[in-house]
């Protein structure tokens, strides 16, 4: 243990932090492979000492994915608010207002600009299906301090946010394996 308060930031950060060029960075598409990616990015981070934020939407609130049990570990805040929503959802209602509160609060740490990066994981589809105005979220991107990184994942990215973006990469899927084989999702892997 360095014995170094966690808020200050080492002298190396605190310069690159100057250099730094916030990006927006959309992780869209069908393919697996999203999260993944912004969990992949949130590990470099950690290794440059950034303080980080991970918002989760859909999934549900207390999910212990590997990705929650290592974030633990490592003290990494995930912060997942909602019901496990598919197709098959039952409240639609419900789904949306959770999505609408998950926004508020992602709002909220976008604007109070104290993160280094801020991962909103599906959140495509609050805007998708309209709950969550998509000029709202462009408007309070464009009021985050220059310095931080957002990324934002899920599918069916919409066009105004791809158009503020400054990374957008689209997984596509060639082969799945529960597509072809029936294989369910894998520990470890997946989830
Ligand atoms: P990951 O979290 O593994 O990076 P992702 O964020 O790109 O995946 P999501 O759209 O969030 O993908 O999908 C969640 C899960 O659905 C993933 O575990 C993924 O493997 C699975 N999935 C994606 N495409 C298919 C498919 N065609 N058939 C079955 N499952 C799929
Ligand atoms: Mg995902």
């Amino acid at each position: 243990m360095s014995g170094r308060d966690p808020h200050t930031p080492p002298a190396e950060v605190a310069t690159t932090r100057r250099k730094r060029h916030g990006l927006v960075i959309v992780n869209t598409g069908e393919g697996k492979g999203k999260t993944t990616a912004a969990l992949g990015v949130i590990f470099r981070a950690w290794g440059r000492d950034f303080r980080i934020r991970m918002f989760q939407f859909i999934k549900h609130t207390g999910a212990t994915f590997g990705e929650h049990r290592a974030a633990m570990r490592l003290d990494i805040p995930i912060e997942a608010l909602g019901d496990g929503f598919t197709w098959l959802s039952k409240d639609m209602d419900r789904t949306q207002a959770l999505a609408v509160e998950q926004w508020g609060r992602c709002k909220e740490a976008i604007l109070e600009g104290e993160e280094d990066i801020i991962v909103l994981d599906e959140f495509t589809y609050a805007m998708h299906y309209g709950w969550v105005p998509v000029d709202d979220v462009v408007d309070t991107l464009g009021q985050r301090p220059a310095r931080m990184h957002v990324i934002i994942t899920g599918r069916y990215a919409p066009q105004e946010l791809i158009d503020c973006a400054d990374l957008v990469t689209e997984m596509r899927m060639i082969k799945h394996p529960y597509r072809e084989q029936g294989i369910r999702a894998q520990q470890g892997i997946e989830f």
